[in-house]
């Protein structure tokens, strides 16, 4: 009796069997439909059998297999690496690689570029202004002779369609020809020795400053990849930036085919894209982090661009890092890939400091006349008065106005402030469910929980006492655009948070006035630090950032590193030179140093050597159980018999620490009380056996009113 074992997205840690009916063709990466108790489920093959361990009559037949479409072989491979590694379920690990099932193919009508026609030009010239996406697609192709489809979001395609069908647009044909990059010599270099490596594994740093075309290195290195026939898969953290990157590329390469992967497009774009992928008609596949699960079969070349990002590392469901997944499935498929970044991260560095990677450095700025920003610190303390905005800020924003010029001031707090507090009793806004402020929102009116999502009205009187003088504490993004708009009142100002861009397009809406100059001030949080390329944004401030000094959490200070580099590094990038005021109380601690000298590597030398001293990763390797339940004394309960359970493994595996439990950072979230408890060793080896024998102990445990997960490699401790 032949048998499919099956992945299926359920959260156990077992496959499942299948007898298969005679006349279903089902092998290895076959998509079946089956049934698991009164459930109908879709899953995918991963291995046959002539026989089960189950009794013949307990098992159920294969329903049907859907559609053609195969999982390759080394991408099961990657998944079971995946369950295996972090301690996933290995059907919730499979299922990262299944495309949408039930969406229909979208229209292939809009494929390449489109023009608009006369009869468009007339016919939408009279749009009403509040057809906002319409009226933003049109400038847009009013300015640009063509425009790539592939660069459109999902509603804006939907508009092209309905403009197709009245003949308001047509297709334009294949753009012409531009001329190719041009790279300058440590750009070429860095391009020629990762060309010269394709064909087998191995793996690049890139360390790049800001603005030293990261993106041409890796677009030349695709370039020789696609040209020898292979297809390049390129990793990016945040989808906004994929537009200018395909135009990039296609500007050297017209006609290239390119397949975009992320969360945000429709089912059927995805599964659209899978098949290019699958069929190997894409030679491009580009995407977030779970474009690393796409099939490929002539993969040549694996890109991960920016790859400190923390976006890589899923926090929850199947809690993997799809940088590492990257170099595993390099590695599986004997090719090279790259991981570029200004700032790379520890784990990174460290790995080309052991010469597991060869280091290549793009020390200057692309554009010659470009220098690095200088950089200026100033007391915080005493912008605090005036709504945060100190003398020699205000002075620079105050120049770049008079002169035409773009800046942006960074803090990394949506909102208003950070709390509400009346003056009178010290009451304090909290929320109900988390141990964690209410943050004072204005616009809308609101004090909200940025953990759970708990929202209240915002209160006229205190609470506690009714003492009408509330202050709300504290630095966001809503007070710091209202200051502004005070103190500059002819500035066009633009804020840019997860509030203000919850539409799809309202960023790309931004990004389009930064780039036509309708905006002078830019305040925003760490949306704004990511890549974007604004020639006339000359000034950067970055404020609250000392607020990350505070924190427990072994990796903030790497993390504010990145972020200080990345935001500093949208100033100055063409003929201008850029300025950054950065406002801190604490000038002297080393990651204001480092960014004061341009000298990312001193400082991630001294944060490694810290993290030897004080054995954490990446010098050594951990996982963090964490676990919640409504009452305290449940979770204490559970995490008290994991700790027993793990030191009790201790004698198998004694290079192993198991940690004694503690309270999360935020010990209460949503009505959960939560803790955690990291293990660790030195050797990666040594915990990945300790792991599973240790999680089958903890599943043994009674604890049902517990939920607990352990995650490996964890972005933090908290
Ligand atoms: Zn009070
Ligand atoms: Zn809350």
């Amino acid at each position: 009796m032949p048998i499919a074992r099956v992945a299926l997205p359920v959260a156990a840690p077992t496959t499942f069997d299948y007898w298969i009916p005679e006349g279903l063709a089902v092998e290895r990466g076959a998509i079946v439909r089956v049934r698991l108790g009164t459930r109908r489920l879709a899953g995918v093959v991963i291995a046959t059998a002539s026989d089960s361990e189950v009794d013949r009559a307990k098992l159920s037949p294969v329903v049907d297999v859907v559609g053609d479409e195969r999982v390759p072989f080394d991408v099961l491979d990657l998944c079971a690496f995946v369950a295996s590694y972090y301690q996933e379920a290995i059907g919730l690990a499979h299922a990262l690689a299944l495309p949408p099932l039930r969406a229909q193919a979208a229209s292939r009508a809009l494929r390449g570029s489109c023009r608009l026609t006369d009869e468009g030009r007339r016919a939408l010239a009279a749009l009403p202004a509040r057809a906002r996406s319409a009226c933003g697609l049109r400038d847009r192709m009013l300015q640009d002779t063509a425009l790539d489809v592939d660069t459109l979001t999902t509603h804006e395609k939907t508009i092209l369609r309905e403009w197709r069908r009245h003949r308001y647009v047509v297709p334009a044909g294949e753009r012409a020809a531009r001329p190719a990059l041009e790279l300058n010599a440590a750009q070429s270099e860095a391009a020629a020795a990762i060309a010269q490596s394709l064909g087998a594994y191995a793996a690049f740093m890139v360390n790049g400053v800001t603005g030293s075309g990261k993106t041409e290195v890796y677009l030349a290195a695709a370039d020789a990849a696609i040209a020898a026939g292979g297809q390049v898969l390129m990793l990016v953290p945040e989808i906004n930036l994929t537009p200018q990157l395909v135009d990039r590329m296609r500007a050297a390469r017209p006609g290239l085919r390119v397949a975009l992967m992320h969360s945000a497009l429709a089912a059927g774009e995805r599964r659209d894209a899978w098949r290019a992928a699958a069929s190997g008609e894409a030679q491009l596949v580009l995407g977030t982090r779970l474009a690393v699960f796409a099939p490929l079969p002539s993969l040549a070349l694996v890109v991960v661009d920016e790859e400190h990002d923390a976006s890589y590392k899923q926090q929850d469901n199947v809690r993997y890092h799809a940088r590492d997944a990257a170099i595993w499935r390099a590695r599986r498929r004997d090719v090279p890939v790259v991981l570029g970044s200004a700032t790379p991260s520890l784990e990174t560095w460290l790995g080309a400091r052991d010469g597991r990677y060869r280091r290549l450095d793009l020390p200057h700025r692309a554009d010659a006349r470009a220098q690095l920003p200088g950089v200026r610190l100033t007391p915080h303390r005493a912008a605090a008065a005036q709504d945060g905005i100190g003398d020699a800020l205000r002075a620079g924003i105050a120049g770049c106005l008079a002169r035409g010029e773009q800046s942006l001031v960074f803090v990394n707090r949506r909102g208003f402030a950070t709390s509400l507090v009346c003056a009178a009793c010290k009451w304090e806004s909290q929320c109900t469910r988390c141990s964690a402020r209410l943050t004072v929102h204005r616009q809308p009116p609101a004090l909200r929980c940025h953990h759970c999502g708990h929202e209240e009205r915002l209160p006229r009187a205190c609470p506690s006492c009714g003492n009408v003088d509330l202050v709300p504490l504290g630095l966001g993004t809503q007070r710091l655009e209202r200051a502004l708009a005070a103190a500059f009142p002819r500035a066009r100002i633009a804020r840019v948070d997860r509030d203000s861009t919850r539409g799809r397009h309202a960023f790309a809406s931004v990004r389009d006035k930064v780039e036509a100059n309708a905006i002078d001030i830019l305040v925003g949080t760490q949306m704004l630090a990511k890549g974007h390329d604004f020639p006339r944004l000359t000034l950067v401030g970055i404020l609250g950032s000392d607020n990350a000094l505070y924190s427990a959490d072994f990796r903030a200070t790497e993390r504010l590193a990145a972020l200080l580099v990345q935001v500093a590094g949208r100033a100055g990038r063409a003929g201008s030179p850029g300025e950054v005021i950065v406002q801190t109380d604490f000038p002297d601690h080393p990651v204001y140093t480092a960014l004061l000298s341009h000298d990312y590597a001193q400082l991630a030398d001294t944060l490694l050597a810290e993290r030897e001293a004080a054995a954490l990763p990446p010098v050594t390797h951990a996982a963090l159980l964490s676990a919640e339940a409504h009452r305290r004394e449940d979770v204490d309960a559970f995490m008290h018999a994991a700790h027993e359970i793990g030191i009790e493994l201790r004698t198998l595996h004694a290079e192993v620490e198991v940690f004694s439990p503690v309270a999360a950072l935020l010990a209460r979230r949503a009505g959960y009380e939560r803790s955690q408890l990291v293990v660790q060793s030195a050797r990666r080896g040594a915990l990945q056996r300790f792991l599973p024998a240790w999680r089958e102990r903890m599943e043994a445990l009674p604890g049902r009113r517990t939920r607990w997960a352990i995650d490996v490699d964890p972005a933090g401790f908290g």
